[in-house]
């Protein structure tokens, strides 16, 4: 074991320390929170550890290859319980944020159990976990994990990798964010040198929509507003549209996205209210704005060019507390050439 960061040799010390694991993510959980939760289990299953991975929401359909090897279970008070009493340690993945895991955050009061973080958010405070390894500039928390199992020579296979990849590729939008750097290169390289397919990931992942989403998608799409001469694009999904075609939040997954590639746009907003009263705040930058204290100014969070919040209330009530701030951003902004997504 080579770890040369001391939160790297803290959170080795913490896995060698205990010997059962309960694994968690933040609510309506990614591709990396998921990916990472299916090669965290692999990897310590492997050197003979007992692993559990609980969660706040289920698997949406297009992560559910990813139960192949390993069982996602969704919260249910009883289970939870049960779960955190058979465990010695609680891992939490891709949040460092104790309120985003969810129904099990309140439970943890309650208990003594140790928690290890392992996340790649912006965040504020130094993480909940009695072992921390935040670290920002990692395009994944996947890439964390990488890192970190490479420090045991031999340890990384064909499953693990495959997971590890699904974690990267969809936290870099596929290598087109601004987070896919020579390091995401790199690791994604190595992934495919264990056998894996991209172009099958890529379609296991990407290409099972319904074609009631893409209707959805085209019916919010064509009503996209334009504002702060066209630099701003807010879209605006209704609870009425999401039964209509039969979707859930999940659904929305890259909608946001789209309107990044209108020229000119420096930012774009989703307000997005699956049940009334409950309103899933999406923000995006094209590479200027910082976004995230934005939504961490409302209880969210997120990274500089990808952040959200889940406000309670009216969309009106929802656009009030974030366009302001948004399109006083943006003018603020020097008139220059958009840099980068
Ligand atoms: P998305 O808009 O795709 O749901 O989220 C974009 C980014 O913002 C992700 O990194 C996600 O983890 C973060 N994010 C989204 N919603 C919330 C939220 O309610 N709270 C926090 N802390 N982060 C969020
Ligand atoms: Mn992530």
């Amino acid at each position: 074991m080579s770890a040369e960061r001391p939160e790297h040799r803290q959170f080795h010390d913490f896995l060698a320390r205990h010997r059962t694991f309960l694994l968690t993510t933040h609510i309506n959980p990614d591709g990396d929170g998921l990916g990472s939760e299916a090669a965290l289990s692999l990897w310590l299953s492997a050197q003979g550890r007992r692993v559990r991975i609980l969660n706040d929401s289920v698997v949406p359909p297009q992560f559910a290859f990813l139960a192949r090897h390993t069982v996602f279970e969704v919260f249910d008070p009883g289970v939870a319980e049960q779960r955190l009493v058979e465990a010695d340690a609680l891992i939490v993945l891709d949040t460092s944020n104790r309120q985003r895991i969810g129904r099990l955050a309140p439970l943890l009061d309650r208990t003594t159990i140790p928690v290890a973080v392992v996340d790649h958010h912006v965040s504020h405070a130094r993480g909940f976990g009695h072992v921390n390894v935040i670290e920002p500039e990692a395009s994944a928390t996947g890439e964390i994990l990488f890192e970190l199992f490479r420090q045991v020579p031999g340890t990384v296979t064909e499953e693990i990798a495959e997971a590890l990849y699904i974690a990267l590729m969809t936290d870099t939008g596929s290598f087109r964010y601004s987070n896919t750097d020579t390091h995401a290169h790199r690791m994604a390289a190595e992934l495919l040198g264990y056998g894996l397919d991209p172009q099958r990931l890529w379609s296991q992942v990407h290409a099972q929509a319904s074609a009631g989403r893409l209707r959805f998608f085209g019916e919010v799409l064509s009503a996209l507003e334009l504002d702060v001469d066209g630099r701003l694009v807010v879209l605006d999904a209704r609870p009425e549209q999401f039964q209509r075609h039969g979707l859930v939040g999940a659904d929305t997954d890259g909608l946001v996205d789209m309107p990044r590639s209108i020229v000119g746009v420096e930012a774009v907003v989703l307000f997005s209210e699956v049940e009334p009263g409950k309103v899933k705040v999406s923000l995006r930058s094209t590479g200027r704005v910082a976004i995230d204290t934005i939504a961490s100014k409302l209880g969210g969070g997120g990274h500089v060019h990808a952040a959200g919040v889940l406000l309670r209330g009216t969309r009106a009530e929802a656009r009030e507390r974030v366009l302001p701030e948004l399109k006083k951003r943006i003018e603020e902004l020097p008139a220059d050439a958009r840099v980068a997504w």
